[in-house]
């Protein structure tokens, strides 16, 4: 039911951990001005779709999302519907939008998240919709106030943007080239969020390792030489009351010697890695411009293991891309076997348009793809749990988040991201707190505080 005494608003988001964060700037700017969150995207005075482009059908979710509230928008002509995020960076998407679904109101981009509050004024004010999207970002985006899911933890970006084109991905065109924000603005914003109840964060970036530090005018390091992502990771770990930083997404060419001594020196980071590898072959990987082999890869891997006690690997894997074989695929399986990840995330190749690798002209069947991911799950399966038997027995900490829905009980993670599920009090919630590991469940753990 509306609650019509209060403007109300409802951010659906879809997409990766870059979107959820720019979503809760999004909040933070609309509770700024009075806003309060609700759940229905029909009762909502303000909806605003925050949206992904990587994969090509992503488009048909979100019109479908559109087209069923066109009925509350003629209900409510002061409604705003908004779009923003990576898809709305393609010129033909905006286009389909202007033309088919006249009942949306604000479209902006990537680019100017910042703006967000002044195009909210301009289009309440107006007769006619707000469009405006950039093609590139002039400046690093400034500090908004932003509503955060997780009282205890939050992400914060450290850059925007990627300079890597691999031939299959879609956002060095949406998100546009590198942009590192500044040692002091990262430092202040995280400074800030301890100070309202953080002790966990998440260094945000599409390439963590190659954060260089270009706008980092203030703060200088050595005779205004680049930050590296090691050293700001280590002043990062400085910040007095910080338990916990973890840091996302790690490209394999990138990781260095230096970022492994910086996680190993600390014990505020978290002995997890993310390494996505995308393909065990070496064809594959260099069809999709990954810059790294598989030999390079593993010894990373070795590297890892060999100085962080403790840690979790994880990784992406794609299946099906153009001029994959049959033997490439099974070079995929054994590099799975080899690794014995602690998680994968698992996607099937779809064709996105834009992108080189859509205009290979060695496309695999479908139905290939299909059986080679039903045979790549299968493995992943086969290997999972191997790992973790050794942590059996032992008291380690918690940071606990929330109830797990099915069984009532408390759930957190372990630095190295493995998930304990445990009996406590909802108190403890937002808390680190040691727990004995008395059972694996391959993916999680059962344990008592
Ligand atoms: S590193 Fe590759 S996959 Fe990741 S965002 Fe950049 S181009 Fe896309």
């Amino acid at each position: 039911m509306k609650e019509s005494n209060f403007k109300t608003y409802k951010i659906v988001t879809f997409g990766c951990q870059m979107n959820a964060r720019d979503s809760e700037k999004l909040a933070g700017v609309l509770e700024e001005k009075g806003y309060i969150e609700i759940e229905s995207e029909e009762d909502a005075d303000i909806v605003i779709f925050n949206t992904c482009t990587v994969r090509e059908n992503a488009n048909q979710r979100l019109y479908g999302h559109i087209g069923q509230l066109k009925k509350s928008y003629l209900n409510n002509k002061n409604k705003i519907i908004g779009i923003c995020g990576c898809m709305m960076q393609e010129k033909d998407e905006v286009e389909v939008i202007k033309n088919k679904y006249n009942h949306v109101r604000l479209i902006f981009g990537t680019h100017n998240i910042d703006e967000f509050g002044n195009l909210i004024d301009e289009v309440i004010n107006s007769d006619d919709k707000v469009i405006r999207v950039y093609d590139e970002s002039s400046n690093i985006e400034k500090s908004l106030p932003s509503k955060r899911v997780f009282k205890f933890k939050c992400g914060v970006n450290i850059m925007y943007g990627c300079n890597n084109f691999c031939t299959y991905c879609i956002v060095p065109y949406v998100r546009g080239r590198e942009r590192s924000r500044s040692v002091d603005d990262i430092i202040e914003e995280i400074k800030a969020d301890i100070r309202d109840g953080v002790i966990e964060v998440m260094l945000l970036g599409q390439n963590v390792n190659s954060y260089s530090g270009v706008a980092s005018d203030k703060y200088s390091f050595a005779n205004n030489e680049k930050v590296t992502f090691p050293e700001l990771l280590e002043e990062v770990a400085k910040i007095e009351g910080l338990k916990r930083i973890r840091f996302m997404t790690s490209h394999p060419k990138d990781l260095s010697d230096e970022l492994i001594r910086v996680i190993k020196s600390h014990d505020n980071i978290c002995r997890h890695i993310h390494l996505p590898v995308q393909s065990g072959s070496d064809n594959i990987l260099k069809a999709m411009n990954r810059r790294y082999d598989r030999k390079s890869y593993l010894q990373v891997i070795k590297k890892i293991r060999d100085n962080i006690d403790d840690v979790g690997i994880t990784t992406d894997i794609i299946v099906g891309f153009p001029g994959e074989t049959e033997k490439d695929f099974e070079d995929t399986l054994s590099l799975i076997n080899e690794v014995l990840y602690d998680a994968v995330f698992t996607f099937e190749y779809s064709k996105r348009t834009g992108t080189k690798a859509a205009e290979m002209d060695n496309q695999v069947p479908e139905e290939i793809v299909k059986k080679r991911f039903k045979r790549l799950l299968d493995a992943v399966e086969n290997c999972s749990g191997k790992n973790v038997e050794k942590y059996v027995g032992r008291v380690m900490e918690v940071l606990v988040e929330g109830e797990d829905k099915i069984s009532g009980k408390l759930t957190g993670r372990l630095s190295n991201n493995y998930l304990v599920h445990f009996t406590g009090d909802k108190e403890l919630i937002g808390q680190i707190v040691k727990v004995r590991l008395v059972r694996s469940c391959k993916f999680y753990f059962e344990g008592e505080l």
